[in-house]
This record gives structure tokens, sequence and C-alpha cells, in this order.
């Protein structure tokens, strides 16, 4: 899939907006990302995360895991294009792992995925979580990479595509500043 394609899906289904938003953080952009609205549809989640496991298909993975909530349905469609399982991690008493009967033994190959990575973060602990049970980690892979090229996972990392979405304080927004609207999203639906 083109970055044209893939930006039009999230377009027309208000995953991606450009405008003037406040952000859940408080903090302002000219632009809104929100994978549910895509992944809400199957027909556009098989689609994309079919062009995301044409990414990993060579590394031959056993199992694709992501953490709760928002990578589950990234990885339910990750592993059906791949033919193999799909987990996820949650946390329990603020830490990553496996529950409901999940398993992963030593010898699996396990590719973890994710809807949208900005800081890295709750990868990186999905990624030590997994440690736990095997070394055989094929790589990290991701719809949207928010994170600018900042983050390092020290293994293979893919992106289905990559977004720069600039933030600002809303005393420092230049949007303001022309005064452009402001839209919260969520209170209302794109037209
Ligand atoms: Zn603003």
């Amino acid at each position: 899939m083109t970055d044209k394609q893939i930006l039009e899906i999230f377009g027309k289904t208000g995953a991606f907006l450009k405008g003037h938003f406040k952000l859940s953080s408080g903090l302002h952009s000219a632009q809104y990302l929100q994978c549910a609205r895509v992944l809400q549809h199957p027909q556009h989640a098989e689609k994309l995360c079919k062009a995301l496991a044409e990414k990993f298909k060579k590394t031959g993975p056993d199992i694709v895991i992501a953490p709760a909530l928002g990578g589950i349905l990234v990885s339910y469609e990750v592993a059906r294009a791949l033919g193999v399982k799909s987990l996820f991690m949650e946390r329990v008493n603020g830490k990553m792992a496996l529950r409901r009967g999940f398993e992963i033994s030593k010898n699996d190959k396990v590719l973890i995925v994710e809807d949208v990575i900005t800081t890295g973060l709750s990868t990186k602990e999905v990624i030590e979580a997994v440690k736990s049970f095997t070394s055989a980690i094929v790589g990290v892979g991701c719809l949207v990479d928010r994170s600018g090229g900042k983050v390092d996972f020290d293994m293979p990392f893919k992106s289905l595509f990559n977004l720069d979405m600039p933030t600002f304080k809303p005393e420092n927004c230049p949007l303001c500043k022309d005064k452009i609207p402001l839209t919260k999203p969520g209170s209302r639906l794109p037209s």
C-alpha cells in the first residue's frame, strides 16, 4: 500500500483529521490521530494489517502479540494475515503480563505489534516481558510511527507509515494565534 492509499483510509474514517484540535493531553495540534476509528472497520483493519504483516512475513513468527488495548485488533489482524496465533499482554499490578491462559514457549518466534508508537515505552515493557519467555523476538511493527525516528528497540522496527505530529501548549499555539476554531476530538463526528 502507498502512503497516499493509507492516508486516504485514515482520512475517510476520521482516524486522521487536519484542523485545530485539543488533544486529551491538553496540548493543541493541527492534526488528530485515533487509530480506533479506522480499526472499527474490519475491512480496513484487515487491509492495513495485512500490509504490515507483509513486512515481517520472511521472519516467520509463530506468535503475534500486542499490549492491550489499542494493539489487540492490530495483533489479531496481523496474525490472521500470517496464519499464526494472536496474543495480548495487559497490566497486572502495573506490570505487563500474560493472562487468560495465553502461553509463549521458549522456542516461539514472536512479533510485537502496536497501533501507534509515540514514546515506545509500553512497547519496551512488552519486549522485556516477552523476553522472560523467549529470546526469539523477530521485531516490532506498528501502523503509525509518531516517534519522529526517536525510538530504538534494538531490533527490527517497521511501521506502515510515519507521522510527524507537532503539538503545542495552548499559550504557544500558532493556530490559536490565527484564531482557527478549536475542535475537541470526540465531541462530534467528522463530516
Ligand atoms: Zn491552539
